[in-house]
């Protein structure tokens, strides 16, 4: 048929409309969507045809997830096909748990998994950090520790074997090290970027970009690890998430669902709620079931239409 002309490539780079697209002999070229049915983000993956001196995306292939971003008050596409995010916390600046549960509702919801790493374990305010992530190891969730400055051999042999073989996007809010790690996990990211996407960065006032870095040479009959840098990213897009729906995704409020007297309890005002029961018999923390109520009220009131 018509598309069988159509070249397969992977979405490399994502600068506001245009995106950068990588075939699979390694060549980078600038592409933009046919409309807006082929809107793709960084992972997807998408078949193409030559259009003057760009490229045209035709067609998109199915995702295996989608993470979405917060835009004004819509959940937008931010990132897709991911193996893991790796959420960088650190206890200078203490990292705000607020966004923790933010970043992992928003995994949950895409069924990726999540990994967190607290970073700057040598500094004494560590202690008090990895206290704070005490309810979400409870979870289940794996915590690495790093000190990427003052140990970044250490980190290295701890992270490589995590990060081999998946497409991981990292997350950090300001100051936490993400900077730090991406340099010290890809020396040459700065080459990988191409000239591409660093002439979209220099010519316009784009914003900064989604990119997708290459860990390692590719190895026949090997999967190629990778990393995905988003400098801009602010927060989640969580909007499109019903607040009936958070329990689900909070996993130490799942764990009690079945024990509220009402099929339809809020956890909120009901008697006979498990949820607040297990609370009372500090099961679930308080500031996790505080984030739940904040959130709750964030998102009906995003909700409510005007
Ligand atoms: P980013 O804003 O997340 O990109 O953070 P950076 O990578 O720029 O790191 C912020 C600051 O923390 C810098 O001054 C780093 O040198 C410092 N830093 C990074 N990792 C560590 C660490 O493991 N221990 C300590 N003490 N400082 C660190
Ligand atoms: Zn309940």
């Amino acid at each position: 048929g018509a598309n069988g002309a159509l070249q397969e490539a992977l979405v490399v780079g994502s600068h506001g409309r245009h995106v950068v697209i990588e075939t699979p002999e390694g060549e980078r070229l600038l592409a933009h969507s046919r409309g807006k049915k082929s809107a793709c983000v960084v992972g997807d993956r998408v078949r193409w045809a030559p259009a003057g001196d760009e490229a045209v995306v035709e067609a998109l292939s199915p995702r295996r997830n989608l993470l979405m971003r917060q835009d004004e008050w819509r959940s937008k596409s931010f990132a897709a096909n991911l193996d893991q995010l790796l959420i960088m916390l650190a206890g200078e600046p203490m990292f705000s748990e607020s966004q923790l549960n933010r970043a992992l509702i928003a995994a949950e919801d895409a069924g990726i998994r999540a990994v967190l790493l607290l970073n700057k374990v040598d500094l004494p305010t560590g202690d008090l950090a990895r206290e704070r992530l005490a309810p979400y190891r409870a979870m289940g969730l794996t915590v690495l520790e790093t000190s990427l400055k003052a140990q970044p051999d250490a980190a290295l042999a701890l992270l490589a074997p995590v990060l081999a073989g998946h497409t991981t996007l990292v997350l950090g809010p300001s100051g936490m090290g993400k900077s730090t790690l991406i340099n010290l996990m890809l020396p040459q990211a700065q080459a990988q970027v191409g000239e591409i996407s660093q002439a979209l960065n220099a010519g316009r006032h784009t914003t900064t970009t989604t990119t997708w870095y290459w860990l390692g040479d590719a190895v026949e009959g090997q999967v190629r690890g990778a990393l995905i840098d988003s400098p801009g990213f602010q927060e989640f897009g969580l909007m499109h998430i019903t607040p009936q729906r958070l329990p689900e995704l909070m996993p130490d409020l799942r764990a009690q669902l079945g024990h509220c007297r009402f099929y339809n309890c809020t956890h909120r005002h009901e008697p006979g709620c498990g949820v607040r029961e297990a609370l009372d018999r500090g099961e679930i923390s308080p500031n996790r079931y505080r984030l739940y109520e904040a959130l709750w009220d964030e998102l009906e009131a995003g909700q409510r239409p005007g």
